[in-house]
């Protein structure tokens, strides 16, 4: 008997909707984009429960014909393109005709549709038709989708939680709003707006209801094209960046793209003017002949193949560098008097000053607080972090390689930043060897002695690792004990991210930092730990944001070490600093009082030890008993 036969039509279309529709996201994209393709000028959808109790998409476009209705729910039906050739022209969004079927396959769905003339209604469950009717002649169409996934709770099972599942809906209702302007549009979640676009051709307009017009003013506009291609948008200045890629949103004839290269060509754009790890926010829509790419290499069609890719990429950079460069070189001065250092902005190409000196914000009483090291100011992780651990790599490198007798140890073994488990007990192993100064060695490495013989300690990474220590308690201890700030800091977010942060606002809570909502997508802050740093504290309770919108689960106890480390580097004396003889023994006293004085918080040695009969060996007074066995 024939083991191979043909999958019902309705199981074909469910394993389709796996690849169309992973999530609500997919059902709202899909369901919009074909509103677009109908030529419509006013396109509504209202969800409820992130989408999974109901989705609906109201267009004015050009409706269904009576006739063709139920066609367009078969597999593979569609009216966008008829013959092999118009797939190397594709101008709408849409061509698979994959989603209505795949859709109807995974809910209840029910559509009102009409050109003009009397209308259509059909009504679905689980894909199967169970009614059908008239429905009034207002031209353009409904489509609303109940109870989604039901049917299938595999799919179910791997949503995320109704907040990211949320987000993701406005992630695609912002992009597709910045890509039809001309188009207005509005997204209700549960009764409350979250997006209206007037439609009028702004893309400005449009940017400044989503990024909030506090960012819209940080926004520049580019555009430059050649015969071939077009390149218009907006990108931010360098000095308002993300801590994520996904803030750069790519538009090829009109369709959201995802692409690495074109996404590359932009950071490139800004050279050097970005911090490592940050990205700029922008929308940058290039326009090619459509024969040039390739939509059909993807099921939802956000990765296309583009065949002049590389001439994209060049104007895309060039675009970038005319549209950043002269703003970059006179740094914006915010024009409100600075009535409390909490609302200054570091200027991006000014050093920042992490000093203690001029600290408003009172340390808590400590020791430590009573430092007598000069406040040092890092401006760069990347020069933070390269210099003292290649010169170390590279001198034992060079020392195992010349076979020396001299075997440079670190005098604990080197920790790995993940081995590192924070607030969790680091035991001393060994007891720290007492250590008197004898001087600085490159203004970066401290020259110390006992009995045992020679100890360099790497000046950044000590200090590094105390402060670290100090941060980690601090940190630690949520107490009443707040700063109040003379001038609130309103953090305005977009939708999306809105709602991300609403979901995460316990995290901050167990750090001391409470969020309160303030109006539409913003949040304010009145006070503070009293470990923030003056002068800083807008910087830290963004970048802390930051890492909740990278990565939207990150554990309570990832998250203070993330704050402990970012803290700690904000002090650490940098490399190249020449520390005057009390401040490098008020360093090397406090060493070992830290629970573990061997290692940076990002695992590199903060000493190492040349013992004394490895320097008498080096001047032959003793000879070991390898080197004698030789002579
Ligand atoms: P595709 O968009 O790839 O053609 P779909 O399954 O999304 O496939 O839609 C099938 C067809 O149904 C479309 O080609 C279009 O003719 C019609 N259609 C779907 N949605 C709408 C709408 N909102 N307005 C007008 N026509 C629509
Ligand atoms: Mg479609």
């Amino acid at each position: 008997m024939a083991k191979i036969h043909e999958l019902p039509v309705l199981l074909a279309d469910q394993i389709a909707a796996g690849e169309v529709v992973e999530r609500p996201a997919s059902v709202v994209k899909e369901l919009v984009e074909n509103a677009v393709d109908a030529n419509s000028t006013e396109i509504n959808v209202n969800v409820e429960s992130a989408g999974l109790k109901v989705i609906q998409v109201i267009d004015n476009g050009d409706g269904i014909a009576a006739d063709d209705v139920q066609t367009a729910f078969l597999r593979h039906a569609t009216s966008k393109i008829t013959e092999q050739r118009d797939l190397f022209r594709v101008k709408t969004l849409g061509f698979r005709g994959e989603a209505l079927p795949s859709i109807n396959s995974v809910s209840d769905l029910t559509i009102e549709t009409s050109t003009g003339e009397v209308g259509t209604q059909l009504q679905f469950k689980g894909g199967k038709l169970i009614a059908q009717g008239v429905a009034a002649p207002r031209k353009g169409t409904t489509v609303t989708v109940n109870q989604l996934f039901y049917n299938t709770p595999a799919r179910l099972k791997y949503l995320k939680s109704p907040g990211t599942e949320l987000s993701q809906i406005t992630d695609v209702m912002n992009r597709l709003a910045i890509s039809y302007p001309q188009i207005s549009f509005s997204f209700t979640s549960d009764g409350r707006e979250l997006l209206r676009t007037a439609g009028r051709g702004q893309v400005e307009a449009v940017l400044g209801a989503i990024y909030g017009q506090k960012n819209l003013n940080k926004l520049v506009p580019i555009a430059k094209e050649n015969l071939e291609i077009k390149v218009q948008g907006y990108t931010s200045l360098p000095e308002l960046t993300r801590a994520s890629r996904k803030y750069m949103s790519l538009i090829l004839n009109g369709r959201y793209i995802r692409n690495y290269q074109l996404s590359r060509a932009i950071i490139d754009g800004y050279g050097s003017k970005l911090m490592v790890g940050r990205y700029p926010i922008a929308v940058i829509s290039v326009t090619v002949d459509p024969a040039l790419v390739d939509v059909n290499v993807h099921p939802t069609k956000q990765e296309v193949r583009i065949s002049n890719e590389q001439e994209i990429m060049t104007l895309i950079s060039q675009a970038i560098v005319e549209a950043v460069s002269p703003q970059v070189r006179i740094p914006q001065v915010d024009p409100k008097p600075k009535v409390n250092q909490a609302i200054s902005r570091p200027q991006p190409t000014l050093e920042r000053n992490f000093g203690l000196t001029n600290s408003a914000t009172p340390l808590p009483q400590s020791k430590m607080a009573a430092s007598s090291i000069e406040p040092i100011i890092i401006t760069n992780k990347a020069e933070l972090d390269l210099p003292t651990i290649q010169r170390f790599d590279e001198q034992v490198a060079k020392m195992t390689a010349s076979n020396s007798l001299v075997a440079k140890q670190p005098v604990a073994p080197k920790i790995k930043p993940e081995e590192l488990e924070l607030f969790s007990e680091e035991t001393k192993t060994t007891k720290f060897p007492e250590l008197r100064y004898i001087g600085q060695l490159h203004g970066t490495y401290l020259l110390t002695e006992n009995q045992g013989g020679l100890y360099l300690v790497d000046q950044h990474a000590a200090q590094e690792r105390v402060n670290y220590e100090y941060y980690r308690q601090a940190i630690g201890e949520v107490s009443d004990d707040q700063q109040r700030l003379m001038v609130p800091i309103v953090l305005d977010y977009s939708t999306s991210d809105f709602l991300l942060i609403s979901e995460r606002l316990e995290l901050l809570a167990t750090l001391g930092i409470y969020l309160e909502e303030f109006g539409q997508n913003s949040f304010i802050l009145r006070e503070h730990p009293t470990w923030f740093k003056a002068g800083q504290e807008e910087d830290t309770v963004r970048e802390m944001i930051d890492w909740i919108l990278t990565d939207h689960h990150i554990s309570v106890a990832a998250y203070r070490e993330k704050t402990a480390i970012m803290m700690s580097c904000k002090r650490a004396i940098k490399a190249n600093h020449h520390l005057d003889d009390q401040q490098a023994k008020a360093l090397l006293e406090r060493l070992p009082e830290c629970e573990n004085p061997y290692n940076c918080p990002h695992g590199r040695p903060v000493l190492v030890e040349i013992t004394t009969t490895e320097i008498e060996k080096m001047f032959k007074r003793i000879q070991d008993s390898h080197d004698s066995k030789e002579f």
